[in-house]
């Protein structure tokens, strides 16, 4: 699918210069409208032409604020990006409007803007829209089938630290399956979608669960995993039928598990509006399971409907954290979750840290957890437990190091 950019300001040569970055970026199509006006009456005639829209916030008749208010009342559902020269209190505030309506925000970006800046939109909006990321291939139904015939859905585990600390909070698990004679490893975007689509997704959630819960007894009693809990995803439909919070409980019973040290998942990229997927949270909840909202910041929930759930948990989006040093509305989005996190008793965790520039400016965040490459890449079982023997050691001759050095006469 193509992308195509409309941008919004009124200085033509900002708009000249978006378009060639936009250009050498191999967009396809870049248009532009002097005024918030025009631009609403073109998106009006062309409902779905433009996958990404640049506003500016100064401009003659229609300010940019009141252009996005506009907009998201208008139900665009492409990407938005916020380009101005105002000072950065103005840029926030126009992102808390932003963040409040149903938009997908793409990044906040203050005059001049460069052309990695957009390039890091662009690859925000295909992660957040996959559908427009053609080179996604699929596991066959034939071979999706097979692989959970034969038990093959393997669970692979990420730690979840608390940035400041180091402390290991949890781990997520990640559902992989294992494919064909050579037991190639495949990754939920291949088989995900395909499961659900055939009926196939509890199968391979049962498979999952059966395996990591078997193994949480291991993990759970190594010294430095004191408390961590651990997180397992559902999908939104799963969490709409009754049947998941009994067999979670049944699964906790049988393997004498504490359901305080379970989170479910749920991502925010369709709305939690039915009443099923609210009544399964609020069963989740009353039994003391935790419940995370995930993808924060890539689905149309608006955070003032997220905080009528009774959720323990939200995970800001890895297409948010990555460049957040950088970016004024990724660090927003992130300030206003913490406070509501504070406010709430709700933790707030950054996936996808990546970056070690990305990692210095969340360590300035109290109470922040983050999960990302950078920390540990997901690992089967074994592995992981290889890693975290080998935390420990190191965390260990560290110590000693650190008392030798207080121990010896200065
Ligand atoms: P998610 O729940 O948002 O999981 C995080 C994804 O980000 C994982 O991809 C993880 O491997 C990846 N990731 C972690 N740190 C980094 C990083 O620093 N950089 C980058 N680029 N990526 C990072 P994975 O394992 O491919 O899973 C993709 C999605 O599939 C998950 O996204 C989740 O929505 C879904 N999924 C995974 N397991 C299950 C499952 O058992 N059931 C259901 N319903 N969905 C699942
Ligand atoms: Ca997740
Ligand atoms: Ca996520």
């Amino acid at each position: 699918m193509s992308i195509n950019v409309l941008i919004i300001d009124d200085s033509l040569s900002y708009c000249q210069l978006l378009a060639r970055y936009f250009a050498e970026l191999d967009v396809d199509q870049v248009d532009y409208c002097h005024n918030g006006v025009q631009a609403l009456k073109k998106l009006q005639e062309q409902r779905d032409l433009y996958q990404i829209l640049v506003v500016d916030l100064h401009m003659p008749e229609m300010d940019g604020i009141e252009f996005l208010a506009r907009l998201a009342r208008q139900g665009f559902r492409g990407g938005v990006i916020i380009a101005s020269g105002m000072e950065s209190r103005i840029i926030d505030a126009a992102s808390q409007v932003v963040i409040n309506a149903r938009l997908r925000l793409l990044g906040a970006l203050m005059k001049p803007v460069c052309r990695t800046q957009l390039q890091i939109c662009i690859e925000r909006l295909l992660m957040m829209a996959p559908e427009l990321n053609a080179s996604r291939s699929s596991m066959s139904l034939q071979a999706l089938r097979h692989s959970i015939m034969h038990r093959k859905v393997v669970p692979y585990y990420q730690p979840q630290i608390e940035v400041k600390t180091g402390k290991i909070e949890g781990f997520e698990v990640l559902c992989r399956l294992q494919q064909g004679e050579q037991l190639q490893l495949m990754t939920p975007d291949t088989f995900i979608e395909l499961a659900e689509k055939n009926n196939l997704l509890n199968a391979v959630s049962e498979q999952l669960l059966g395996t990591a819960l078997r193994e949480w007894g291991n993990i759970a009693s190594h010294p430095d995993c004191d408390g961590a809990r651990m997180s397992i995803n559902l999908s939104p439909r799963q969490l709409g039928q009754s049947y998941w919070p009994t067999r979670l409980l049944d699964f906790c019973q049988e393997m004498d598990i504490d359901m305080q040290r379970l989170t479910v998942e749920i991502t925010e990229n369709q709305a939690l509006d039915k009443q099923s997927q609210h009544s399964s949270i609020s069963r989740l909840r009353l039994h003391r399971f935790g419940v995370a909202i995930d993808d924060f910041g890539t689905g149309y929930t608006n955070l003032a409907s997220l905080c009528r759930l009774p959720i323990s948990e939200l995970k800001l989006d890895i297409s948010l954290v990555r460049g957040i040093h950088f970016d004024p509305l990724a660090q927003t989005i992130l300030k206003s979750l913490l406070d509501i996190g504070r406010h709430l008793g709700v933790s707030v965790v950054a996936e996808g840290v990546e970056d070690p520039k990305d990692f210095t400016f969340l360590e300035n965040m109290p109470d922040l957890i983050v999960q990302g490459y950078l920390v540990c890449r997901p690992k089967p079982f074994g592995e992981l437990m290889r890693w975290l023997n080998a935390r420990s050691k190191v965390c260990r001759d560290n110590r000693v190091v650190q008392l030798n050095a207080a121990g010896k006469p200065q």
